[in-house]
Order: structure tokens, then C-alpha cells, then sequence
């Protein structure tokens, strides 16, 4: 593995502390962001956010195997590492964590951290365990690096109030931040998983945010209708081949508890296979005046 000059590139728990501690003690604010690699746009504007928001910017690169299951994708997820590392470097990251599995879960590991509730509703319930193994992670990364900020992407909507109900819970000393979700220019929310696609799925992947904007739409225009604008989304999703709808739902957007009319602050998500690819969107509508 070639390390880009500039960066502190390791694998090391105690090297990531001890350059924290440097940067720490030199006055600088300190910023997080986890990924599982295969860098794209959406991360990219999560770095950069970063380093605006700190003087210090660390990455987290580590595809983690306890929020896969055992029918998922870990052994055939992208890990374009070399390239990955270049477009840190780019962006002007300061350390790079890149651990090895067994440094993470070495043997007799025995300890999970379980969010009651948000964890086995909607992702959770189709990939059982997913967010035992997600905030298991975080709450380690944020405790190896022990940042000021952490930075995550709207796109996972059920991920981010994941964490943020951890932190609040456990009193992780660390700002949450969530930022919005980047699309190609079509409208197909980034996601390392679209490498999977060919050609005509691509096509079909954007019903997912056609789905969303015809939700927003219908809001937005003050139908009140919840359940008939679920099943239009659920319509505009199965007329595309290849797509197979998981679930079209509104919900609050800290509850994640399904609303039976419209409210001021509203998240809409939206989950589906377009073949063998399992993919995920969301939106926040939000109505004007008080409800
Ligand atoms: P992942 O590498 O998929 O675990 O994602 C790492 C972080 O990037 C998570 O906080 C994601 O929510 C965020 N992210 C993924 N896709 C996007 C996107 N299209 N726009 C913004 N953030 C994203």
C-alpha cells in the first residue's frame, strides 16, 4: 500500500490517538467522519464540511463486518483503497484510519451497544442486527478518536437518529452533524452500493427519487392523504423493471413512527431492491405554518 505524502495514513489505535492529542493540544477542533470506503461525492461533501468546521480531519475507512448479515454483500463490497486515500488526500484530510478487522474485534470481543426500538423498525427489520453492529462501530471510532464533531450523511435517515439517540443516551461527549444527501445530476442519491447496478437497473434506481418528489410534491400541495400517496410512490416504484419496493413510508423524523396526517416536519423514505441491489433515499418535506 502506497501512502499519499501529508496524510498520517494507519492502522494503529494508539498512533490515531496520539496524532489527536497533538492536535488537540495545539488548539484544534477536531473532526470525524466515518466511512466504509469506496469514496464518492456524498463523502467527499462530509470531508469537506469537516475541514471547514475543524482544524484537524480525521477519516474513518473500515467496512464492518457486524452490520452485514450473513446473505448481504461484505465480501463483495468495493475497496478501491489506493484511490480512496488519494481523494483524502485531495480534500486535505489530515489522518486516515484504516484498522484491520482482528484490531477491531479481537478475539473474545463480547460487547454490543443495541439502541431499543429505532433499531429493529423499518432498515432494522429487513436487515436484522444491522444497527447493532452500526452503532457498536461508531461508538468505538468515536471513542478511538474521540473527536469534537462527527459527520454523517442524511442518506442513511435511519442511521444518523440511530446515533444521535446513542450520544444522547450514553453522553458522548461529541456534536453530531448531519448533512444533506448528494444526487447525480438525474437525481440517484450517491451510494457505493450503485457500482452494482447495470445500465438498465441504473435507469430504474431513479424511481427511488422520483418516488420522493412525487411525495413532496402532493404534500406540498396539501394533500392530506398519507396513505394514498404512499401507495402512488409504491405505483411509481413498481413501474420500473427490476424494482421491488422494501417499503414507502412517512414518518417523523426523530420517531421514525409513521404519521396518519400531515405534520410540519415530515421525512419520507424509501427502501427497494432493483435486482439483486438492495437501495435506500429519503427526503425532508417541510409545510409552512404551524400543525
Ligand atoms: P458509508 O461509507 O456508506 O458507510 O457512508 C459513510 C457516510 O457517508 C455516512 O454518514 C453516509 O450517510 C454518508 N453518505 C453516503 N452517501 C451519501 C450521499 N449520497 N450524500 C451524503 N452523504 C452520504
Amino acid at each position: 500500500m502506497t501512502f499519499p505524502p501529508g496524510m498520517l495514513v494507519t492502522t494503529g489505535i494508539d498512533e490515531v490517538r496520539s496524532e489527536v492529542a497533538a492536535a488537540r493540544a495545539d488548539q484544534r477542533r477536531i473532526a470525524c467522519v466515518p466511512t466504509m470506503g469506496a469514496l464518492h461525492a456524498g463523502h467527499l461533501s462530509l470531508i469537506e464540511h469537516a475541514r471547514q468546521a475543524a482544524g484537524f480531519v480525521a477519516v474513518t475507512i473500515f467496512v464492518n463486518p457486524t452490520q452485514f448479515g450473513p446473505q448481504e454483500d461484505l465480501s463483495k463490497y468495493p475497496r478501491p483503497l489506493d484511490a480512496d486515500l488519494k481523494a483524502c488526500r485531495d480534500a486535505g484530510v489530515d489522518l486516515v484510519f484504516v484498522p484491520d478487522a482482528d484490531a477491531i474485534y479481537p478475539a473474545g470481543f463480547a460487547t454490543f451497544v443495541e439502541v431499543e426500538g429505532l433499531s429493529s423498525i423499518l432498515e432494522g427489520a429487513a436487515r436484522p442486527g444491522h444497527f447493532r453492529g452500526v452503532t457498536t462501530i461508531v461508538l468505538k471510532l468515536l471513542n478511538i478518536v474521540q473527536p469534537d464533531v462527527a459527520l454523517f450523511g442524511q442518506k442513511d435517515f435511519q442511521q444518523q437518529a440511530v446515533i444521535r439517540r446513542m450520544v444522547h443516551d450514553l453522553n458522548v461527549p461529541v456534536e453530531i452533524e448531519v448533512r444533506p444527501t448528494v444526487r447525480e445530476p438525474d437525481g440517484l442519491a450517491l451510494s457505493s452500493r450503485n457500482v452494482y447496478l447495470s445500465t438498465s437497473e441504473r435507469k430504474s434506481a431513479l424511481a427511488l427519487s422520483e418516488s420522493l418528489n412525487l411525495a413532496r410534491k402532493r404534500l406540498q400541495d396539501g394533500d392530506e392523504d398519507l396513505n394514498s400517496i404512499v401507495q402512488s410512490m409504491l405505483s411509481t416504484l413498481r413501474s420500473k423493471p427490476f424494482v421491488e419496493p422494501d417499503y414507502a413510508i412517512i414518518v417523523d423524523p426523530d420517531t421514525l413512527q409513521p404519521l396518519s396526517r400531515p405534520q410540519s416536519r415530515m421525512a419520507v423514505l424509501v427502501a427497494a431492491r432493483v435486482g439483486a441491489t438492495r437501495l435506500i433515499d429519503n427526503l425532508i418535506v417541510e409545510l409552512p405554518g404551524d400543525r
